[in-house]
């Protein structure tokens, strides 16, 4: 089946956003250290955008959790597909992920972090679809909500294509 992508956020508006974000949390985390947890693969590309934006010294890790596949609904639960290479004991962990859906993503993993002895664990996410929500997740710093429709760019795909685009955009099946 052809798709087409229809552009929903273009390149200027999620940069704008992007320094935004990394302006609060640098306000935020004054005189702290954060450890960045980037979620692979869709999270990767606001992950590093961001990390440039912020002020306060950053470490970083990243995490491969199970997510979509080829399809577009959810499947539900997350698997751990490649750990994390550093400790977090007694570190301020910020997660960046792609975009919250149903929630349950990243309401397992603030539980299994703060589980592994981290000072406090807190969410950033670039995309939030509010009306998929199915488990509750307060996300303390979102880029933009969006309607319930499947998309792609800045790092999301569908099938493995489109992560490179550098505006986020509707998949659109004629
Ligand atoms: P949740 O656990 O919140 O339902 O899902 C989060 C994950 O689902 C995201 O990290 C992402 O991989 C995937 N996802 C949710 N909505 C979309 C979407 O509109 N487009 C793409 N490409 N992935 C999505």
């Amino acid at each position: 089946m052809a798709e087409r992508i229809e552009v929903l956020l273009t390149e200027e508006k999620i940069n704008t956003r992007i320094r935004e974000i990394g302006e609060q949390i640098s306000k935020d985390y004054a005189g702290e250290n954060i450890h960045l947890i980037g979620i692979l693969k869709g999270g990767s590309f606001f992950m590093c955008e961001l990390a440039k934006r912020i002020s306060v010294p950053v470490t970083i890790d990243f995490m491969s959790v199970s997510s979509y596949g080829d399809q577009t609904v959810s499947g539900g639960k997350i698997k751990i597909k490649k750990d994390l290479d550093e400790d977090l004991t007694g570190k301020h962990v910020l997660v960046i992920e792609d975009i919250v859906d149903t929630g349950r993503t990243l309401n397992c993993l603030e539980a299994l972090l703060k589980d592994r002895g981290a000072a406090d664990v807190k969410l950033c996410a670039l995309l939030d679809k509010p009306d998929r929500r199915e488990v509750s997740v307060a996300v303390d710093y979102v880029g933009f909500q969006i309607p319930d429709e499947f998309v792609v760019g800045y790092g999301l795909d569908y099938a493995q294509r489109y992560r490179n685009l550098p505006y986020i955009g509707v998949v659109k099946f004629d």
